[in-house]
């Protein structure tokens, strides 16, 4: 049973804050205190051992069963003195959110008692039910083998009673059942492209690291008020609710102070992520009210994503000791602010250079440029890919609305790279070779590098921003797994530096110079990629015509702009740099029609329900209190002055009426439009007819009850309003 709404709104308002146990010793004393770190590694495993684990991980080599055993055996040991129990293979399954399946240690021990076991074996693979997750078809039931397997690039760590061991999980086909491995992949293939051309500047360069800062966005709501909206419980957003008289007007909640609740909550959750290895660093209210963001220090990118994967859920878990929810959807409120996941993504060298750094000498800067030019290339070649790798359900309704960038990926970069790259693109080459071989002036900034680091110039509705070392995704959906747009953006960029590379030898073998040849390949990209460069204001109604003229994707359906992935270039490219194969690339389209289906359809039904069920009673049991009124009115008064005396109410009740008729006609529209797609036997065509017939209802019944909401007693109003949700006290 769902609790009443005052009752809920009473019992948050008189909430205290709980307090936070944090330990009384300095966070580096305890940081990482749950995970099989270096430090751990090297006290529970012996120097071969520790040895041959280490360079396995840092080179991504294969790691033999005996290894394998005497890893287990010092995890066991470091995890039973801790006091854990189980074990278990952490994956992240195409649901979003993780999976996880615990067992025990103890085994039979042959003499009638139990002992704490767990081999290499048990570390290295396991066997979930592959066709309980979404696979895409990839599994049928009757063949449900999938393998979870260790991913030793991402430690061990504890969550309570259990030893938590990152994994990827594949088909027994070998198709990648999760978002890690193509996540892996794509890592694997930017390091391989960018190190290639990184030795034109730099031939020591062994190694290049993508990094992966995200930034995460998050409401907090009470926990009373959360179980009094099953639309928020269901859906994870509010599905009706007339906007607050006051909300984000007046900007009053953006970096003010932290509500003392939310400062304890706050201070929980990063003393969890501190003993959990999650570097975390920033915190701060965001704009809307009760919305608040995380951000970590970087990390490498598939380690940065466990971590945001693994925070998640350890908000979720800390939130209920503070009597909160954590909202993780992209838009549980109309008429305030969406959360997003800002992914800050640059390469960087084993030699410790920043790939989207200028630097002190000619070779350092003109690296500087080619690599910023070919993450335009790729942005601008493989826009609309990077647009369905961060598309879903619940993203569509951040994008385009007024906070968030539009659904169209552009790319900003501020008056100081375009100079440079305007420059560059009109100086004649042998100048360029003449002024780099004096060493001097470079390409005009070789003596002012620091300039470039300026981050005042900064444009936050651009989707994809440069911001002074890196570059800044930002149209991810705060629910999402970064892996997605990570490793779209990883592979694009990896196989266009395989283009680049080839384009400057074919010159080179044409006679040219190695520097002549960079430069004449970089100034045909400058040209070719214009059109993805945008420094304007990207929530203007100009640039959606704009980008349409330009050639831009601004295709605003999500089941249609799944269909990138298919195109047969980006195909071509997931299979040139291995990240995905078509098979796989069909798989995981299926399994995101899929999704967006069931989200509809489950909003949908929500809706039809608290309509129906909730909210129309409510309105009649309103309807009648007006009209006894007014046959009161009639039986007291002469006929001219009950004429005079009823004639608010009787317009109210007439409104009021409308307004039944129409949700309810609209509720069973929308049953019939919901019977008709579900008629549809393939899942790309339901997914459309969804998009198309059944998710208008959503909005449009929604502007009719919150009509109504505006209208009926207060004091009758079944659910907790907006300015009850949204103001933590
Ligand atoms: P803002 O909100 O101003 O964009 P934040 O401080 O909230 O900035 O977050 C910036 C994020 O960018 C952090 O996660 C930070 O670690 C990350 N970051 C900083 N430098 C880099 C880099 N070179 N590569 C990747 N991420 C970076
Ligand atoms: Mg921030």
């Amino acid at each position: 049973m769902s609790i009443s709404r005052f009752n809920a709104v009473e019992k948050a308002s008189n909430r205290k804050a709980v307090e936070a146990i944090i330990p009384d010793i300095k966070v580096s004393e305890y940081y990482g205190e749950n995970v099989f770190n270096r430090r751990a590694m090297k006290k529970y495993l012996s120097k071969e051992t520790y040895k041959a684990l280490t360079i396995a991980i840092d080179n991504g080599t294969p790691i033999d069963r005996e290894i394998a055993n005497h890893v287990a055996a010092g995890m066991r040991m470091w995890a039973l003195e801790k006091g854990v129990t189980h074990y278990t293979h952490w994956f992240q399954p195409l649901t979003d959110g993780t999976a996880e399946k615990h067992d025990a240690f103890v085994e039979h021990d042959g003499n009638g008692g139990m002992i704490e076991e767990f081999s290499g074996k048990l570390l290295v693979q396991q066997e979930p039910d592959a066709s309980s997750f979404p696979n895409g078809g990839l599994r049928n039931t009757f063949e449900a083998r999938g393998y979870s397997t260790w991913d030793p690039s991402s430690p061990a760590f504890i969550v309570d009673d259990t030893l938590c061991i990152p994994t990827v999980f594949i088909a027994y086909t070998g198709e990648a059942l999760d978002y890690k491995p193509p996540l892996i992949r794509s890592v694997e293939a930017l390091n391989q492209a960018a190190k290639e051309v990184c030795e034109y500047f730099d031939e020591e360069v062994k190694k290049i690291t993508c990094f992966l800062g995200w930034e995460q966005e998050y409401f907090l709501v009470d926990e009373d008020l959360y179980s009094a909206r099953p639309d928020l419980s269901l859906t994870g957003r509010t599905l009706l609710g007339h906007e607050s008289a006051k909300n984000q007007q007046l900007d009053d909640h953006y970096f003010s102070a932290i509500p003392s609740r939310v400062q304890e909550f706050m201070k929980d959750l990063e003393t969890e992520c501190y003993k959990l290895g999650i570097p975390v660093k920033t915190r701060h209210n965001e704009v809307a009210p009760n919305q608040f963001e995380l951000a970590p220090i970087y990390e490498e990118c598939n380690l940065a994503n466990d971590h945001n994967q693994l925070l998640m859920s350890v908000m979720k878990r800390v939130s209920r000791k503070h009597n909160f929810r954590v909202l993780l959807h992209e838009k549980p409120f109309m008429g305030v602010n969406g959360s997003g996941k800002h992914c800050n993504w640059s390469m960087g060298t084993d030699k410790g250079a920043n790939l989207f750094s200028p630097g002190k000498n000619r070779e350092d800067n003109l690296r500087f440029i080619t690599f910023i030019v070919n993450t335009l290339m790729a942005v601008y070649k493989y826009n609309a890919l990077l647009k369905a790798s961060i598309a879903s359900a619940t993203n569509a309704h951040r994008l385009g609305a007024n906070e968030a960038p539009p659904a169209i990926i552009s790319s900003f970069l501020g008056t100081q790279i375009t100079e440079v790259l305007d420059r560059f693109e009109n100086s004649a080459i042998e100048d360029a070779i003449e002024v780099n071989d004096k060493k001097r002036l470079s390409l005009g900034f070789g003596q002012t590098p620091e300039l470039l680091l300026d981050n005042t110039d900064r444009n936050r509705t651009s989707p994809f921003a440069f911001t002074g070392n890196r570059f800044e995704f930002r149209a991810l959906g705060s629910s999402v797994n970064c892996g997605t747009a990570m490793l779209a953006l990883n592979s694009a960029v990896a196989y266009q530096l395989k283009q680049f590379k080839k384009e400057v030898e074919s010159l080179r073998a044409a006679g040219k110079s190695k520097e002549a040849a960079i430069f004449e390949v970089l100034k045909a990209y400058i040209k070719e990629s214009k059109p993805i460069r945008f420094d304007g204001n990207g929530y203007s109604e100009e640039w959606k015509e704009e980008a349409a003229a330009r050639g831009l994707d601004c295709e605003n359906s999500v089941p249609l702009q799944y269909d990138a992935y298919l195109k047969p270039d980006v195909v071509r490219m997931f299979q040139d740099t291995q990240v995905l194969s078509q098979k796989e690339l069909e798989a995981r389209n299926e399994v995101k029609w899929e999704i967006y289906i069931k989200k509809v359809q489950i909003e949908a039904r929500v809706l039809g329900d608290l309509s129906l069920n909730h909210i129309i009673p409510v309105v009649i049991r309103y309807q009648s209190v007006l009209l006894d009124n007014i046959a009161k009115l009639k039986a007291t008064f002469t006929e001219e002055e009950y004429e005079e005396l009823s004639v608010e109410q009787r317009h109210l009740i007439r409104k009021i009426a409308g307004h039944i008729t129409a949700v309810t006609t609209m509720v069973e529209e929308m049953v019939e439009a919901r019977k008709k797609a579900n008629q549809i036997p393939e899942l790309r065509q339901k997914a459309i007819a969804y998009h198309d017939t059944v998710a208008p209802y959503l909005e449009k019944i929604r502007h009719h009850i919150d009509d109504l909401e505006l209208m009926v007693d207060n004091q009758m109003w079944p659910l907790p309003k907006y300015r009850e949700l949204l103001f933590i006290r």
